[in-house]
């Protein structure tokens, strides 16, 4: 079975309470958190404005939360220039990627979703009896959508596209999902993720929103754990025509909570401070481009806030390097074993990372083969798959 991201959070709470379970000495002596840089979280979040909101709701909090989900829903729709009951709120919109799973899977439906890409909707609709279809990302490490179409069947109910992609970050242009959208039959669904869209800074990538407004069968995804800064609060939200906001309303099985709803509403009052991370996180994530250029390392071109490289080693000595220097990188993300996904943190945490990074590239470590027919291919392996 594989891991997803809860389970190996759960994992590395316990390993961090225990020491004695081989973690870094660096986390085992000193008690030295580790630098996390794997859960693409935004490390500058939740908004002042959101933390005054949870601290001043505490004492409302023995409230049930039915009129602050009311406001947080009007003001989602007001935003969005879309009635209400195109919305549905999740706790996180990992809630909701598993209530298109459990949709999915009640008729032993088909998804059909890129390799690699955000596992959460395919895990657990394979496990409720959904059956998966996997299509290799294109040699850019985008979605292939000509061959995803080609993948969808009688029994396709669910076409998962994630835009920005995770763990690649590779955008797709919205002229691309039109076309894409617009050639799907009737009984698919189209899941657009769109998590990391407010990181995205290439020309023609825009929200896929408008699908939904012209009636078509799509279900956008949007989430206040990235560019909001607030993943440990758990607020997402999906938007879609009535009838798939129906049956979503009727199968989530959690309720969101007072400090939830009303931070959210705060961040979302707040738009300089997204406008503060977007800025700061662009910025080092051109650090990390060019600093990734001038080791020659290939990277995805990213739109998220982490970026995709290939460190030329496989990915375990890579990780256990970075792990003895009290940073925690990405998972394998197969079939790239020596690539990984770094989180963009802080500005600091990125000036570590960088030197961690230029020492574990020098000491050079079981340099794959792949790599040393790269060497030979310099020039190429500088630029950006
Ligand atoms: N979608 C993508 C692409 C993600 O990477 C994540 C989390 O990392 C999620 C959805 C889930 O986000 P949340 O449940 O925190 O809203």
């Amino acid at each position: 079975m594989e891991l997803n991201r809860r389970h190996l959070l759960t994992a590395s709470a316990l390993l961090l309470a225990r020491p004695s379970m081989g973690l870094p000495r660096e986390v085992d002596s000193a008690g030295a958190k580790p630098l996390i840089l794997c859960w693409n979280e935004n490390p500058y979040g939740p908004s002042p404005k959101a933390r005054a909101v949870i601290a001043a709701t505490i004492s409302e909090s023995c409230r049930y939360p039915d009129e602050d989900i009311r406001e947080l829903t009007t003001l989602l729709a007001r935003e969005n220039g879309i009635p209400a009951d195109h919305l549905v709120l999740g706790t996180g919109s990992g809630e909701l990627l598993r209530a298109m799973g459990a949709l999915c899977a009640r008729d032993r439906g088909e998804i059909v979703a890129a390799q690699p890409t955000y596992t959460e909707l395919t895990e657990y609709a394979h496990r409720a009896g959904a059956t998966l279809k996997f299509v290799p990302v294109d040699k850019d490490l985008r979605h292939d959508l000509d061959a995803m179409r080609a993948a969808v069947s009688e029994r396709t109910r669910v076409v998962y596209l994630c835009n920005p992609n995770n763990p690649t970050g590779t955008a797709l242009p919205s002229e691309a999902i039109d076309a894409f959208v617009a050639a799907m039959p009737q009984h698919v669904t189209v899941v657009i993720d769109e998590a990391y869209m407010d990181f995205v800074d290439l020309p023609g990538v825009r929200s896929a929103l408008p699908l939904v407004t012209q009636g078509r069968r799509v279900v956008v995804l949007r989430t206040f754990s990235k560019i909001h800064g607030m993943a440990g609060i758990r607020v997402g939200y999906g938007i879609a025509g009535p009838d798939l906001i129906t049956e979503l309303t009727g199968i989530v099985m959690t309720s969101p909570n007072i400090f939830a709803m009303r931070a959210a509403r705060a961040s979302l009052l707040d738009p300089d401070f997204r406008a503060q991370c977007f800025k700061k996180i662009r910025a080092s994530r051109t650090r990390i481009t060019t600093e990734l250029a001038r080791l020659g390392r290939r990277y995805a071109v990213p739109q998220g806030n982490f970026v995709f490289f290939d460190t030329g080693m496989p990915l375990e000595a890579f990780s256990d390097s970075m792990k003895a220097r009290n940073i925690l990188v990405g998972r394998l993300f197969p079939p790239y074993d020596t690539w990984c996904r770094i989180t963009i943190g802080t500005e600091p945490e990125v000036a570590t990372f960088l030197q961690a990074l230029n020492e574990v590239l020098k000491s050079g470590i079981t340099r794959t083969s792949a790599d040393r027919a790269g060497n030979r291919n310099a020039a190429r392996d500088r630029y950006p798959v």
